[in-house]
Formats: C-alpha cells, sequence, structure tokens
C-alpha cells in the first residue's frame, strides 16, 4: 500500500512532571521574558493557580470564567490584558480557561502558556470558540496555540472522579473523531491510537483511587495525544454534534462528549474499518465499540443526554444545525433522519447498536 497525505505538527513546548508545574512556569516565564503576567484561573481553580504561580509575579489575576467562552466574557478579558499592558497570559484550569486565555490571544496576539487541569485539551490545539447569541463558532487560528504546555497530575488530583471521567473521555472522543476526521493520515491514526490506550488505562485507576498518580498521569498524556490527532485531524461528525449541542442547549461540555461518544462510534465504525480496526487493537477488544463500552461500563460514565437537560424538542433544530456544517469525508453518509436516530437514542440512553445500520462488522 502506497501512502500520501500531508499533516502539520503544531510547534509547542510541553513540559510534563508531578510536582513540577510552580518551577515549569517560573522557568517559562523567565525564558519568554515577560513582564507584565496575567493569570486566568476559574473561581474553583484561583486555589490551585495561586500554587502554579507562587514562583513568579502576577500582575493582574482574573478569574470571570465561562463556558463556552461567551463574547461578553471574552471582551472584559480582553480589555483588562490591554489596558494593564499584560505581555503573557498564564491560564490554570480546565478547556474554559485555556478558551479564556485563547480568546484574548485571538485579538490582541499575546502569547499563553497553558497549565491544563482537565483533560479537554484545548491546550495542545490551535482552535478558538466563541458563543454569541446561543451560536457557537470556532476557528483556527495560530496565535491561541499556547506557546508552552505545563502538564502536573499533582493539579488534577482534586478534579472530581465523575468530572475525571467525563472529561477523560471528552479526550477519547478527541482520538475516536481523529480517526475519520477530514484531515485524518496515519500520523494522526498513531497519535490517536496511543492516546485511546493511555486514556483506557488511565481512567479506571482514576475511578479506582482519585490519588493515583500513575493514573492520573496515564490520562494526562491520553488528552495530550488526543487533542494533538484533534488539532491536524479536525473536527468530526462526533464534534460537529457536541459542538451543537454545547452552543446552541448549554450542555456541559465533557459530560455531552461522553454521553454521544458510543453512538458516534457505532454509526461510523462498520463503514471505517480500518478506523475501527484501529481503535479496537487500541482498545485490545474485538471492535471499538466493545472496548469503549467496557471502558465507559469500568468507570460508570455518563449514559443519556436527558440527564444534562436535552430533549426532544431540541432533536430537530440540532439536526438542522448539524446538516449545515457537515464534516468532509464522513464515512457514512449523513441524513437528517439518521442523525435524528442518533440523537434520539443519545437522548434516551439505548443501546448504541440500533445505530450499526445494515452494515455487518467483518469477522
Ligand atoms: P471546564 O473548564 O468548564 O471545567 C469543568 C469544571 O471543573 C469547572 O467547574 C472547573 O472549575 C472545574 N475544574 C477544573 N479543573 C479542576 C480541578 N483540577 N479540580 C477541581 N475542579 C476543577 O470544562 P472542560 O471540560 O475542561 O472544558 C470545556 C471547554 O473547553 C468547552 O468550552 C470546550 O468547548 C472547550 N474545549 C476546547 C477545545 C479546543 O481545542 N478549542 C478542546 C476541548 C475543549
Amino acid at each position: 500500500m502506497s501512502l500520501s497525505f500531508e499533516h502539520v505538527t503544531l510547534g509547542q513546548r510541553v513540559l510534563f512532571g508531578h510536582g513540577q508545574a510552580a518551577d515549569h512556569l517560573s522557568a517559562e516565564v523567565e525564558r519568554l521574558g515577560a513582564g507584565k503576567v496575567m493569570v486566568i484561573a476559574g473561581e474553583r481553580e484561583v486555589e490551585i493557580a495561586e500554587q502554579v504561580a507562587a514562583r513568579i509575579d502576577v500582575a493582574v489575576w482574573h478569574s470571570d470564567v465561562v463556558m463556552h467562552v461567551p463574547v461578553e466574557v471574552a471582551e472584559t478579558a480582553r480589555r483588562k490584558a490591554t489596558d494593564n499592558g499584560v505581555d503573557l497570559l498564564v491560564c490554570v484550569g480546565g478547556g474554559s480557561t485555556t478558551g479564556l486565555a485563547k480568546a484574548v490571544a485571538l485579538t490582541t496576539g499575546i502569547p499563553i502558556i497553558a497549565v491544563p487541569t482537565t483533560y479537554a485539551g484545548s491546550e495542545a490545539t490551535n482552535v478558538w470558540g466563541l458563543t454569541e447569541a446561543a451560536r457557537k463558532t470556532t476557528g483556527v487560528d495560530h496565535k491561541v496555540l499556547p506557546a508552552t504546555v505545563i502538564y502536573d497530575s499533582a493539579l488534577t488530583l482534586s478534579l472530581p472522579v465523575d468530572m475525571s471521567v467525563a472529561s477523560g473521555l471528552n479526550g477519547m472522543a478527541h482520538c475516536i473523531d481523529s480517526l475519520w476526521g477530514p484531515k485524518a493520515d496515519p500520523i494522526n491514526a498513531a497519535l490517536a491510537a496511543e492516546g485511546i490506550r493511555a486514556l483506557s488505562a488511565g481512567l479506571p485507576k482514576i475511578v479506582a483511587d482519585p490519588q493515583s498518580i500513575a493514573g492520573r498521569d496515564e490520562a494526562l498524556y491520553g488528552a495530550y495525544l488526543s487533542a494533538v490527532a484533534f488539532a491536524s485531524a479536525g473536527s468530526g461528525l462526533h464534534h460537529k454534534i457536541c459542538h451543537v449541542l454545547g452552543g446552541t442547549f448549554n450542555l456541559p461540555h465533557a459530560q455531552t462528549h461522553a454521553t454521544v461518544l458510543p453512538y458516534v462510534l457505532a454509526f461510523n465504525a462498520p463503514h471505517a474499518p480500518q478506523a475501527e480496526a484501529r481503535a479496537a487493537a487500541a482498545f485490545g477488544t474485538g471492535t471499538a465499540l466493545e472496548g469503549l463500552q467496557k471502558l465507559r461500563e469500568q468507570v460508570d460514565a455518563p449514559q443519556k443526554l436527558s440527564d444534562y437537560g436535552f430533549t426532544a424538542e431540541g432533536i430537530p433544530e440540532t439536526v438542522c444545525i448539524v446538516l449545515e456544517k457537515l464534516p468532509a469525508n464522513n464515512p457514512r453518509e449523513i441524513t437528517a433522519d439518521n442523525l435524528t436516530a442518533l440523537l434520539t437514542a443519545a437522548l434516551n440512553g439505548d443501546d448504541p447498536a440500533v445505530l450499526t445500520g445494515d452494515v455487518q462488522y467483518a469477522q
């Protein structure tokens, strides 16, 4: 088989080490020659941010963080950064916090050091997102890619188990969607497969013992790989659906991804034999869906969208918006009918196998 593809690797410095975030941050602030640092951390993350920033001078603290980055929240943060002459942003927190730093960087060009405390993976992508009038817009811009990412599993020990599971499955969704995203390629597939392996090893350890450093390290490592693969492959069907559910219906990001993933996998996998085989091998199971469902059962994953406030009335609008933004190269044709079936099954927590259609897995 001959190979022919184009792959872009994003340039970023990654520092990984348990208990080393404060040292890594002070060395990075010095290396980048920053004079005025603004630390962005949501209310629940401020305590962690204070520990991380203990060895640097912080000119401005900002804690008004809102999920899916409403434009007015972004505007306030941008004004604060420019009014204070900030020349470096340090974000400490989950994807919402990273997202706000990216929104500031998008219009100001101020560089970012990201210190993630969940497994959302936004820190390793050049994708930004903003929400206005119940519509989430995303875009790609090199300015929003953090210059440095500092991973420290000690900062994730306080992440509650249910949020750790949902967030880890958000990382898993990056891996699986990367296998058939519009720019899927063999390099993304290799990163995604290792991401699947690391996340499926780490998450059960976290559930068994939330203080497990090995579990937390594996999950963070898997989350990084998942995001690198996703940044290169682009948004596939799973991300297009979850993006609408988050932006239009304000559903919680990680839980939505965790719930919808088995349905998109069941929908696409029989039509994407190579992706299916790669994911199955990474899970170490007969089929990818079997591996994902086994893991979901082990970690007591979120089950149905109705648990997060979604209702059947929202399905037609979701279908309508997703159909306007269909990803290129999805392995299965997407229609209003089969998308409605997928969302209905995810709403009610039905067995995802109902979505495999008339195509059977190769034995
Ligand atoms: P989040 O950042 O909103 O965090 C979820 C909750 O966990 C928050 O209440 C937060 O304060 C709390 N939290 C975070 N870390 C904690 C810790 N260590 N201990 C205790 N509590 C902690 O949610 P998320 O799922 O990390 O991120 C979701 C957002 O990220 C969405 O807006 C999504 O669109 C965005 N995102 C963007 C990309 C991208 O590439 N641009 C990728 C993934 C996610």
